[in-house]
C-alpha cells in the first residue's frame, strides 16, 4: 500500500510525519512523472489552496489526478485540500478538482477566530482533538455526502466514496484516528 502526498506547498511534511508514525508508506507528489508510479491513495495537505490550484495546472498534475479521483482513488483533503476538492466554493465561480459535492466556505471563522483548536466527535472515530488555521467549513453537503463531524453548528468532517474531507488539520496534532481511517478506506478497496 503506497500514498502519495501532494507535495507543491503547505503542510505536507506534517502529513509526512503522521504516515511515518503510522507505518505506512509514502511518496511525495511533485510533477507529472511522479504519477508514473503506482499508488494507492492520495493526500492533499492544508496550505493555500488558490496557490496549490494554480501549481497543479501549471504542473500538469490537475487533470491526471481528477481523473484518478473520479476513478475511485481514495483522496483525504485536509483544509485546503478539501477546498481543492470541493464541488462549490461559496462566493466564488472558482472550482477546482470539483470532486466532493460540498459547498466551502473559505476562511470561515473570520479573522479574529483565524486559528484555534478544539476537540470534536467524528462518526466511528469518536473525540478527535482538531487544529483549524484560517480555515474553511462546510456550508452544504449535496448528494450523498456523509457528515462525520459538526463542530458549533458547522460542518466539518465528510465522506464522499472514496472521498474524505476536513476542514482542520488531523496532521497537527498527536492524534492520528483520521490518518489511520484513511489508511482502512484505502487497505479495503485496494
Ligand atoms: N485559507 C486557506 C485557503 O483558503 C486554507 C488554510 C489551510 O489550509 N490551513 O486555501
Amino acid at each position: 500500500m503506497l500514498i502519495g502526498v501532494l507535495a507543491l506547498q503547505g503542510a505536507f511534511i506534517e502529513q509526512e510525519n503522521t504516515l511515518k508514525k503510522l507505518d505506512a508508506d509514502f511518496f511525495e507528489i511533485r510533477k507529472s512523472s511522479d504519477l508514473e508510479r503506482n499508488f494507492d491513495g492520495l493526500i492533499i495537505p492544508g496550505g493555500e489552496s488558490t496557490v496549490m490550484g494554480k501549481l497543479l495546472r501549471e504542473l500538469g498534475l490537475f487533470y491526471p489526478l481528477k481523473e484518478r479521483i473520479q476513478s475511485a482513488l481514495p483522496v483525504l483533503g485536509t483544509c485546503a485540500g478539501l477546498i481543492l476538492l470541493a464541488s462549490h466554493i461559496a462566493g466564488s465561480d472558482t472550482v477546482h478538482f470539483g470532486t466532493l459535492p460540498v459547498t466551502v466556505k473559505r476562511n470561515a471563522y473570520g479573522r479574529q477566530l483565524g486559528s484555534f483548536s478544539t476537540e470534536g466527535f467524528v462518526e466511528g472515530l469518536g473525540m478527535v482533538p482538531m487544529k483549524f488555521i484560517r480555515a474553511p467549513y462546510i456550508e452544504e453537503v449535496h448528494d450523498n455526502t456523509r457528515i462525520l463531524s459538526v463542530i458549533d453548528n458547522r460542518i466539518v468532517a465528510v465522506r464522499y466514496q472514496n472521498q474524505v474531507g476536513v476542514a482542520f488539520h488531523p496532521e497537527l496534532t498527536e492524534n492520528s484516528a483520521i490518518h489511520q481511517y484513511f489508511i482502512d478506506i484505502v487497505n479495503s478497496v485496494k
